[in-house]
This record gives C-alpha cells, structure tokens and sequence, in this order.
C-alpha cells in the first residue's frame, strides 16, 4: 500500500499513539555485552559461521561504571543484549543486573536469545523483568531455511514460557526478507497478535556482510513502515520501538517510525572500542547517539517520558488487553 491510502493509515496510526501515549517517548539505552553467538540466522553478521568477525565478551565493572554513573539523563530503561551466548549471560549480565539493579532504579530489559529456562529465572531474580524475543519470520519453513535459532515452535514456546513466568515479553519481526510476500506479512502480524506480548518491533531487512543473504536487496521502506502502523492499531497500548536500521531503509526513516506508530526510541551506550564487532548488518551501522535519538524526538514535537518502560508494565493491571482491538478489524483498510 502506498500513495492516499498509505497516508490515511499511517495518520489513523499516530493518532492511535498520541491517543494512548499523548506525546511521550519511552527512553531506553542499549548496550551489546557479548557478539559470540552460537546460532547461524542468515540475516546476521554475528552468526557462528562469519569467521571474519573479532568476538567480545565486555566485563560487566565496565559497563555497570559506564551506566551508573555515565548515562544520559533522559534513559529511564536498559536493554542488555548479546548473541545467544550462555557464557556471557552467566559471567557479564547476571552480575551486571545485579549490581544496577543495587546502585540504579533503571528498568532492565534483555534480549540474549533462546535460553534455558533456569537461566530466565536467574536473570529476573537479578533483576531484570522485560524480555525481547523475536521471532523474526512467521513461517516455520523460511524459519528453518533462516536457519533462524531451533525452530519457530521453539521460539514461540520459549515466548509464552516467559510470558507465563511474569516476564513483560516483546517480540518482533523482520520485514523484506528474500522470497517474503504481503501474505507472510499479514501472517507475521496475525502471529504477533495471537502472542502474549507487551511490545513488538518491525525490522527491516538490510543485506548484512559476510552473510548468505549479503547480494540481496535491502527492504521496502513502505512495507516496513505500514507494518509498524498496522501494528499500532492492532494493538495501541504495545510498546513498539523505532529501531535504528529504519535509517538503513529510508531518508530519515526513524523519525519517520516516530512518526506512524513508533513510541520507544534507544540510544546505542556500547564502549566504542567494541561496538564496531557488534554487527547484526554491516560495520557502518547507523548507531543511535543520544544527541541524534533526542533531535529526532524533538524534531516530531515530542519529548521524552519520564515515567520508564518497566515502571509504565508495572503501573499496569496484569493481562491489559483495554485497547485491543481484532486483527481483522486493525488491519482493515
Ligand atoms: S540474530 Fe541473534 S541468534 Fe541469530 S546469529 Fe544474530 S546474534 Fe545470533
């Protein structure tokens, strides 16, 4: 969908935000502790196969020090995130949720893969209490030819297990993968509708290096920003982010994502010398400082929330689902 009709849904979207949220922006900081990744998905530079790439694990003293005592005033929220590497979360995140959660009242969120479920218990003993786990493709056969980690029922079940254990859980998809069509996006949204999430992220899809899908076109900036708006009104009281690779995919595309449905923005606090081995596409990633996440704030006539993501799940009832409306009925057009 593009032209008039693209317009009126990407309004009806922003409405539906402004409406739920008026003009607040959830404010988050993410840090990348750990590239070893023991999983091989196609679209990522950091799969075990790319050979090229230097690995890091960070030392959690680091990080802690960099974010007690060095973050942005704005960032209420942390995401911690690494490849899927069990090391790492034993040896650099469990001890890094601990010690925040001691010296900050930051709201923690992860996103380190399909684990062990006694491991998910140990990091919200720790702390942290919002889990990111993507499916990245609602079709179990472009799943598996992903080689995307175990298969899509896995994934899901891992997903409903944390909602169960009182994880908020957001999820997320990839939009304009090779040989993907408009019905697996509407099968991508009906999924992410039939799940027990808090939030979802639409991805575009950027050809990474030194991966199999490298030669292929990167994604359809319209498709990507429709899906995110459709999303939006599927669901108006999700938490749904602008994800920095919007940039990858459009002129100006995150203020853009702020712009029809978006209402979380991230500000990339990776120590530079080993942000440039994290790299999920390419080396010249576009990295989300605090000056460029707060210009494009406040350039859409918006302003950071001061109420964090954590606190906003935890002022609210449990299983809210005021607002929701049928997947059919959002995605009527
Ligand atoms: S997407 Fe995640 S699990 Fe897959 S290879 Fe990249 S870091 Fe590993």
């Amino acid at each position: 969908m593009n032209g008039a009709a693209q317009v009126v849904l990407h309004e009806r979207a922003a409405a539906a935000t402004r409406n739920k949220f008026g003009k607040k922006v959830f404010v988050r900081a993410v840090v990348e502790v750990s590239n070893f990744c023991r999983e091989n998905c196609h679209y990522c530079g950091m799969r075990r196969d790319n050979r090229s790439l230097a690995r890091f694990r960070a030392k959690y003293e680091q990080i802690a020090e960099l974010l007690i005592h060095h973050r942005p005033a704005s960032v209420t929220d942390v995401n911690i995130q690494t490849g899927e590497d069990p090391v790492a979360v034993r040896e650099v995140v469990v001890p890094l949720i601990k010690t925040l959660r001691r010296e900050t009242s930051l709201g923690i969120s992860v996103c380190l893969g399909t684990l062990h479920p006694e491991l998910y218990d140990e990091l919200q003993n720790a702390g942290a209490s919002i889990f990111i786990m993507k499916f990245e493709s609602g079709d179990a056969t472009q799943y598996e030819q992903l080689e995307a980690p175990g298969t899509l029922a896995e994934r899901l079940r891992h997903i409903r297990l944390l909602a169960e254990n009182n994880w908020n859980v957001s999820s997320g998809f990839i939009t304009g993968l090779p040989g993907q069509t408009p019905r697996d996006l509407l099968k991508n949204l009906e999924l992410a509708h039939s799940l027990p999430l808090h939030g979802c992220s639409v991805s575009p899809f950027i050809p990474g290096e030194s991966t199999p899908l490298a030669k292929n076109p990167t994604a359809n900036a319209d498709w990507t920003f429709n899906c995110v708006s459709a999303l939006r009104l599927m669901r108006p009281d999700w938490i749904i982010p602008a994800v920095s690779a919007f940039n990858l995919a459009a002129q100006d595309g995150y203020r853009r994502g702020l712009r029809v449905g978006a209402n979380l923005v991230t500000m990339n606090l990776t120590p530079t010398d080993v942000r440039g081995d994290y790299v999920i596409y390419k080396r010249d990633r576009f990295i989300m400082t605090e000056e460029r996440v707060l210009n494009a704030i406040s350039a859409e006539g918006l302003a950071p929330s001061t109420q964090g993501l954590a606190e906003f799940y935890r002022s609210r009832p449990a299983n809210v689902v005021a607002g929701e409306r049928t997947f059919a009925n959002a995605v009527q057009m």
